[in-house]
């Protein structure tokens, strides 16, 4: 700290300008507050940076380039289709920055003031902010943390040159001739997807039993079949043990059921979960109580065990997701602007941008069975669907799990194409307490593929047109 430091005073200071906390930091501006914001890196965090954004960007170019080579069977043939991945890469720059400066132009505009610097907490009402040359305090009387987090190190893979990070790996100048990802979760099947998609040959190594673990089995099913069409290679039960680099790539040695493997790559990257940011924040110092995860113990609204520090996105428990962050956001600004607000997690979609995609929102038919709550599952096939068979992509379902008693929706799980679109719908009709018949009386385009959802409604309710 700089000696003769005076404390700038503020009502909320935000911690991390990513989903959490720049919007956080609007919302609280919109309420009244006198709002600072503190991002050590760039405006936007990981979602924006190095996250959803840059790596949809490069998933939609994968995509493009695969369809350009593949459309024979639609009578399109296209011959010497070319990829010139310099551009791609300024292409998934060029959306960053979009979105970046309009954060930018966001906070300005509801006047909230940006600070460049690290934030470090000295107690439950100031924190200091540091940048290389200099120290400042401020005062605050509430402060949101939305630190998110990073990718986590396993040992022997040390990330650097050959072994990469999920930010490594969407940085590449060059598509790869062969790539090993460690861990098939969401952001290794992505992303070994976009670069299967781009030429590469991928193999996945995953511990567990499945890949994509977050979703039934039904759901990764379509999934598994498309990336083996690909030529990807899926290892499960695989136990990742060590990276050499060599000359010209890396070696990478597994097991798998008790049996050493090693196979030689151009790169491994390494997506096997995130760890919360909140080690070097002085948080601990401050008072606020950590989960023996690292996570923020926190209440429904956000609020931590030091009544002035609130929490949100992936520092605190559940989905490590853009939109959980800014759901939990809005709530904490309003708890803080004094109104009642509260968290439910009901409504909260997870959505995987695999090919096809994969979707759910609320209640999955385990959960249901856990709980005890009797429920129906009605199942529509993309194949029935004219907008599915007209896009030639027809492998999938749409499934509405309803209550036996009045039919009331209480979760749905989609796989498809445009999945992620699909369940907008059903997360909205759950928020609203929707039943299958409110769902089947809503008169839905067509073609489209929203009709699925009319369609299952319609079979909860025993009255399907287009299935038997
Ligand atoms: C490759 C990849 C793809 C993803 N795809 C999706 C997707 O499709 N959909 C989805 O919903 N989610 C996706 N995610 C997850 C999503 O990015 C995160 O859930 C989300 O960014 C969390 O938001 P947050 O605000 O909690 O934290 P972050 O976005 O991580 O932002 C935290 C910010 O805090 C700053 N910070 C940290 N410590 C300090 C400090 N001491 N002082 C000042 N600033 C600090 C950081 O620099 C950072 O900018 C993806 C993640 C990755 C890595």
């Amino acid at each position: 700290m700089v000696v003769g430091d005076f404390p700038i005073e503020t009502d909320t200071i935000v911690v991390g300008a990513g989903p959490g906390g720049y919007v956080a930091a609007i919302r609280a501006a919109q309420l009244g507050q006198k709002v600072t914001i503190v991002e050590k890196g760039n405006l936007g965090g990981v979602c924006l940076n190095v996250g959803c954004i840059p790596s949809k960007a490069l998933l939609n170019v994968s995509h493009r380039y695969d369809h350009a080579q593949h459309g024979e069977e639609l009578g399109v043939k296209a011959e010497n289709v070319t990829l010139d991945f310099g551009k791609v890469q300024d292409f998934k720059g060029s959306v960053v920055n979009k979105l970046t400066g309009g954060v930018e132009a966001l906070l300005k505009g509801n006047k909230v003031e940006i600070v460049k610097g690290e934030a470090y907490f000295v107690d439950g009402n100031s924190l200091r902010v540091m940048d290389e040359t200099s120290a400042q305090t401020y005062n605050f009387k509430n402060a949101i943390v939305a630190t998110g987090s990073r990718p986590i190190e396993i040992p022997n893979f040390k990330f650097g040159g050959r072994v990469l990070d999920s930010t490594g790996a969407l940085n590449l100048q060059e598509v790869p001739k062969k790539l090993v990802v460690v861990g098939g979760g969401y952001i290794g099947s992505e992303l070994g997807t976009a670069y299967a998609n781009f030429g590469t040959e991928v193999t996945i190594l995953e511990g567990a039993k499945e890949i994509l673990g977050g979703f039934e089995k039904q759901m990764v099913a379509p999934v598994k079949k498309k990336m083996k069409a690909k030529g990807m290679t899926i290892e499960t039960e695989a136990l990742a043990k060590s990276a050499e680099e060599t000359e010209n790539g890396v070696k990478v040695t597994y097991e798998v059921k008790g049996e050493e493997k090693t196979i030689e790559a151009d790169y491994v990257l390494v997506t096997v979960g995130r760890r919360p940011n909140t080690d070097e924040l002085g948080l601990s110092e401050a008072g606020v109580k950590l989960t023996d995860r690292g996570l923020v113990e926190v209440d429904k609204q956000g609020r931590s065990s030091v009544n002035s520090i609130f929490a949100i996105g992936d520092i605190v428990p559940g989905l490590p997701l853009a939109h959980k962050a800014s759901y939990e956001a809005k709530v904490a600004a309003e708890a803080i602007a004094g109104q009642n607000a509260e968290v439910d997690y009901i409504g909260m979609p997870a959505v995987c941008f695999t090919e096809p995609e994969l979707a759910q929102v609320g209640y999955t038919e385990a959960q249901a069975k856990e709980e005890g709550i009797a429920y129906k599952a009605s199942k529509f096939p993309y194949q029935a669907n004219g907008r599915a068979l007209s896009l030639n992509d027809t492998d999938g379902f749409v499934k509405l799990i309803t209550l036996k008693e009045d039919d009331t929706l209480i979760g749905a799980q989609v796989v498809g194409t445009s999945a992620s679109d699909v369940i907008s719908e059903l997360g909205l009709a759950i928020e609203a307490g929707m039943n299958a018949e409110d769902i089947a009386l809503t008169v839905h385009a067509h073609p489209t593929l929203g009709e699925m959802s009319m369609e299952a409604a319609e079979k909860a309710i025993g009255l399907p047109i287009h299935t038997m």
